[in-house]
């Protein structure tokens, strides 16, 4: 039982909302051993070798078979010389060029899911799916699409964690690992906090956490009978936090990503583009970067769009909205061709030109390049 207090808290519980916490499975090994399967047979340790570095570096990641031997992120890379036996051992350091690739994939996928979702790190993100793109109303269905189409396109495994609110989505993905799915409801918060150690509990920091235990708090259930008064009295804020996460209650948004808009090129000229030639040289660069920048983006352009300026300070821009969106630089460029021409402006010095696109959208998966 709480113990009455000045102010207890209503503890109100807002559930209306869908929340998917994405949990890619030892991420950065798991890349490695899709790379390159031979490591799959071995404890594999994402580290430079400490051996060859007089004993110095940090695990980032260790595959399941390492872990078997106590080792983990965030350990010197020593330890797992000490743990893990010399013929099953292997270092090997991050590719972060690569887990970043991979990560912008896993995100296309969200993005096809629905527009709300925040990364966490590369391989972790929160989907609010309350309205989706997919327009379905289970979202546990939505976390099995999800983990199907992460296993079947990039083949890994994630497992994910269902609830209303971030802290539970986020502490129901760490309950079932790998390629597992544990689902929270309002109803359940309360029974599955209870048994978990504070350790566990996302969002409490090392040293509150130690307090917590020296004040003789272990588990969820503790935090549940200690009142509102006590741990706001030796916390403060973080109090009640700590009292709000224990009854299940976090109502912290998912942050959505900004997307870019238009994505775009223009450059003023010290000396006016002269000749026809020159201008088409011009666009034809313009329209190259820009393909670029949208393919590196993952993301297809609808309506193009020229800027030019003249001399005199005139500027005119012209659009067009293709039949179909792309990415592709030739369409780009022969669009701004056509649009520049309607302009009748090609005896005209230039001061400056442009090639936008708008209309952005994420490639769908047929379109995305799937190595
Ligand atoms: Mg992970």
């Amino acid at each position: 039982m709480s113990s009455m207090s000045f102010l207890e808290l209503p503890e109100i519980i807002n559930d209306s909302r869908q929340i998917i916490h994405v949990d890619m499975d030892a991420f950065y090994a798991s890349v490695e051993e899709r790379e390159h399967p031979q490591y799959r047979q071995k404890a594999l340790v994402i580290a430079p070798d400490p051996r060859q570095h007089n004993g110095h570096g940090v695990i980032t990641t260790a595959n399941y078979r390492a872990r078997q031997y106590g080792v983990g992120s965030a350990m010197p890379a020593i330890k797992a010389v000490e743990l893990i036996p010399f013929s099953e051992l292997l270092f090997t350091s991050p590719n972060f060029t690569l887990y970043r690739q991979v990560s912008n994939q896993i995100h296309q996928i969200f993005t096809q899911v629905t527009d709300t979702w925040e990364p966490v790190a590369l391989d972790e993100a929160y989907l609010d799916v309350t309205a989706n793109k997919l327009h379905l109303n289970d979202p546990i269905q939505i976390a099995l699409i999800i983990q199907r189409t992460i296993k079947r396109h990039l083949h890994l495994t994630c497992s994910v964690g269902i609830s209303y609110n971030k802290f539970l989505a986020k502490m129901a993905s760490d309950y079932a690992k790998p390629f597992g799915r544990t689902v929270v409801t309002s109803a359940q918060a309360r029974n599955f906090l209870a048994p978990l150690p504070i350790s566990k509990f996302h969002g409490i920091g090392h040293a509150t956490q130690e307090k917590l235990n020296r004040l003789g708090l272990q588990i969820g259930q503790d935090l549940q009978q200690t009142s509102f008064d006590f741990l706001t009295r030796k916390f403060g804020k973080t109090g009640f936090m700590i009292y709000q996460r224990a009854r299940g209650i976090d109502n912290e948004p998912v942050k959505a990503q900004r997307q870019s808009k238009s994505i775009g090129r223009e450059q003023t000229f010290n000396r006016p583009v002269f000749n026809d030639q020159q201008t088409q040289k011009i666009f034809q660069k313009m329209a190259q970067q820009v393909a670029k920048n949208l393919q590196q983006k993952h993301l297809i352009g609808q309506t193009v769009v020229i800027k030019v300026r003249t001399v005199e300070f005139v500027t005119y821009t012209r659009r067009r909205t293709l039949a179909q969106a792309t990415s592709d630089a030739d369409v780009i460029f022969q669009t701004s061709q056509e649009l520049f021409a309607l302009l009748n402006l090609q005896t005209q010095p230039l001061r400056l030109i442009g090639v936008t696109m708008t209309n952005l959208r994420e490639q769908s998966f047929e379109e995305i390049e799937l190595f």
